[in-house]
């Protein structure tokens, strides 16, 4: 997405990535080599004014490398920071923002006294410090008699143990921030997971802790010396929010924006990392998105919802991936009611009957 952004402002494209049938190849040449091969990066390094990534999952030492050799945002320090929880959350501390109790563990011994410090009646959850995603690497404890069977599922890794947090909603904050330290921030998401994985996310516009969450998002990227854009995973607390992770890229919670805003996250994010003045983040309209998990739905269906943008990645089916996104919008201003709608089909084609059901959260802007 952020190539397809990128070859209509007259960028191009040369993407590394161990997949043969990366789904960015159609964009640019397609490097296909394991990230730790040095022949791949120095021919990147070669090709490119600016490298950036779109992946947290990569061994620093391979974007350090390629630092060494070519600008490239957001930095290794960004993406260190970002891709070990316990470095994460420790900064969140550092940097004065509310976070979850945590704990860093990485034995069963460490985690059984972790997991009572926090006493009883608190759930908790086990999260592995680095390489989880979408739910991956975690376990849910309740109690000390699944202690050691959270301990074998997450791989007796290194790991930090969380407290589970009571939470009335889930929303991020998409900001950007150029090398000149301009900043702009989208209205916060709100966002619904299943099973770990994201399904729907709804913008905010006016949303009373919009300014609570700039100020982290300022925080933070200030604290970096941050380039490009960073989405921040926050819970909804009483009147407070906690920040759960950063992620130093463009982030799925934010692919509304390429219908729904004036600039969307990817071209703002190519802006940042080119040094270009940052584009407009205004939101006119509700807007909506629902991911495609495991498998694509009727197109024919899908088109016949007016306003509704299918967004195909091109990947092979498989059970919990992230294939594809359906956007909604309502430009007519005055259709609450047809938005509100539409959503709910669109969730009942996808298998969230539930979440179709929960008509509150299908509140609109309006
Ligand atoms: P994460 O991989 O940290 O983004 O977690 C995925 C999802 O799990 C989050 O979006 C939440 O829905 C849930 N989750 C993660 N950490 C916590 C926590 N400490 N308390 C409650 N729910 C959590």
């Amino acid at each position: 997405m952020m190539a397809i952004a990128g070859t209509k402002s007259g960028h191009q494209f040369m993407f590394l990535s161990d997949a043969a049938d990366s789904c960015a190849a159609p964009y640019g040449e397609l490097l296909c080599a394991p990230l730790d091969d040095t022949q791949a990066q120095d021919r990147l390094a070669q090709f490119a004014d600016v490298v950036t990534y779109e992946f947290e999952n990569i061994p620093c030492s391979v974007v350090q490398r390629i630092e060494s050799a070519v600008p490239l945002h957001p930095s290794s320090l960004a993406l260190s920071i970002a891709s070990d929880r316990l470095q994460e959350k420790s900064l969140f501390r550092q940097l004065g923002m509310g976070t979850t109790d945590f704990f860093p563990v990485d034995s069963l011994e460490l985690l059984t006294e972790a997991f009572s410090a926090f006493g009883a009646g608190q759930a908790a959850i086990l999260k592995t410090r680095t390489q989880g995603y979408d739910g991956k690497g975690q376990a849910v404890i309740n109690q000390p008699a699944q202690i050691a069977d959270a301990w074998e599922q997450v791989g007796q890794v290194p790991c930090i143990l969380e407290a589970k947090v009571k939470f009335s909603r889930e929303v991020s904050m998409i900001a950007a921030r150029s090398p000149s330290g301009e900043m702009v921030f989208y209205p916060l998401s709100e966002n619904v997971h299943r099973e770990g994985i994201l399904r729907l996310s709804i913008a905010r516009v006016d949303d009373p802790l919009q300014q609570q969450a700039e100020a982290m998002a300022r925080r933070l990227m200030e604290h970096l010396d941050y380039v490009g854009v960073l989405a921040l995973e926050l819970f909804h607390v009483g009147d407070e929010l906690f920040v759960n992770e950063i992620a130093p890229r463009v982030h799925n919670s934010g692919h509304w924006t390429i219908e729904g805003a004036a600039t969307s996250q990817f071209d703002n994010h190519l802006r940042a990392v080119c040094g270009l003045p940052l584009g407009d983040t205004a939101v006119s309209q509700s807007v909506a998105m629902v991911n495609l998990i495991g498998t694509v739905p009727s197109e024919k269906a899908i088109a016949e919802i007016a306003n509704a943008t299918l967004h195909v990645y091109g990947k092979t089916d498989r059970p919990g991936r992230k294939v594809g996104h359906i956007t909604l919008v309502d430009d007519s201003k005055t259709g609450s009611d047809v938005f509100a709608e539409n959503l709910i089909t669109l969730l009942d084609m996808v298998g969230e009957k539930e979440l179709a059901s929960a008509l509150p959260f299908v509140a609109t802007n309006s």
